[in-house]
C-alpha cells in the first residue's frame, strides 16, 4: 500500500485540557505547518519557521506505521490530531485516521475552521474541534474567517464549536459568529486566553458568569494549570 509521509512537529501522551472531550487520556499527534499566525499561539514552533522549515529538523515526516506504532505505546484509545493546522495535510492524514478507526481509536481533530474537511475524513472523525480566530489573535479578518467553511461545519453532527476569548468584547465577535451560521448552543464551548493559571482564573470569572446567563458550556484549559506553558501536555 502507497505510504504517505506526514510532517510531525511531536507525539506526546496527556490528557486532553480543554473541550467536550476534557479530561480523557489521549495521544495528540501535532501536524507541522499554519496557514495563520494568532499572536497568542501556545505552538508558534509549528510554523513560525515554515518558510524555511528542514525535514528532521523543524519536523519530521512519519507514515502511518510509524504513526500507529508509537501511538500503541500508550494505552489511550482517544487521538487528538492538532498543529498548527491539520487540514492542511489532510490528504496525507486520511490513510491513517482510517486504519486508527479500524483499531478503533477516537479521532479528534482540532482546527482553526478556514479549511473545508475532505468527505472521506468526515466520515471517520468523532469530533472536529473547531475553533475560530477572533480579532484577539490579531489576524487579517479575510484569512480567519471563512463563513461558507464555518457554515458547512456547522452543519455537521461530529463537531463542537471553541471559542478564545480575552476580553469582554470579543464575546460580542463571538455571538455574531454564532448568530450568522446559526450554531446550536450545545455546539459551543467557550475557553480563556491564557498561558498562565492567573490570567486563566481571572477571565475565568467574569466568562463563567456570561455562560451561566446563556447557557454556554465553559472549558478550563487543565493542561496549563498543570503544567504551565511546556511544550508536549
Ligand atoms: S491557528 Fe492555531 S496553530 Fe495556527 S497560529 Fe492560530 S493558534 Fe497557532
Amino acid at each position: 500500500m502507497h505510504k504517505n509521509y506526514i510532517p510531525i512537529s511531536e507525539i506526546f501522551y496527556s490528557i486532553q485540557g480543554e473541550g467536550i472531550n476534557l479530561g480523557k487520556p489521549a495521544v495528540f499527534i501535532r501536524v507541522y505547518f499554519c496557514n495563520l499566525y494568532c499572536e497568542w499561539c501556545d505552538t508558534k514552533y509549528t510554523w513560525l519557521n515554515q518558510e524555511y522549515a528542514k525535514e528532521g529538523i523543524d519536523y519530521v515526516n512519519m507514515n502511518e506505521d510509524e504513526i500507529i506504532e508509537k501511538i500503541g505505546k500508550y494505552p489511550a484509545q482517544h487521538v487528538v490530531i492538532t498543529g498548527g493546522e491539520p487540514l492542511l495535510s489532510q490528504s496525507k492524514l486520511i490513510n491513517l485516521i482510517r486504519m486508527l478507526k479500524e483499531m478503533s481509536y477516537y479521532i479528534e481533530i482540532e482546527t482553526n475552521g478556514t479549511i473545508k474537511p475532505n468527505i472521506d475524513l468526515i466520515k471517520y472523525v468523532d469530533n472536529f474541534s473547531v475553533s475560530p480566530k477572533l480579532s484577539n489573535s490579531k489576524v487579517d479578518y479575510k484569512l480567519r474567517i471563512r463563513y461558507d467553511i464555518l457554515k458547512y461545519f456547522s452543519q455537521l453532527e461530529n463537531v463542537t464549536f471553541k471559542f478564545v476569548i480575552c476580553d469582554k468584547e470579543d464575546l460580542k465577535e463571538m455571538e455574531d459568529i454564532i448568530n450568522k451560521i446559526q450554531i446550536e448552543k450545545r455546539k459551543v464551548i467557550i475557553m480563556p486566553e491564557g498561558t498562565d493559571e492567573e490570567t486563566i482564573k481571572k477571565r475565568s470569572c467574569w466568562l463563567i458568569e456570561y455562560c451561566k446567563e446563556r447557557s454556554y458550556r465553559y472549558s478550563p484549559r487543565i493542561h496549563i494549570w498543570l503544567y504551565g506553558n511546556k511544550r508536549g501536555f
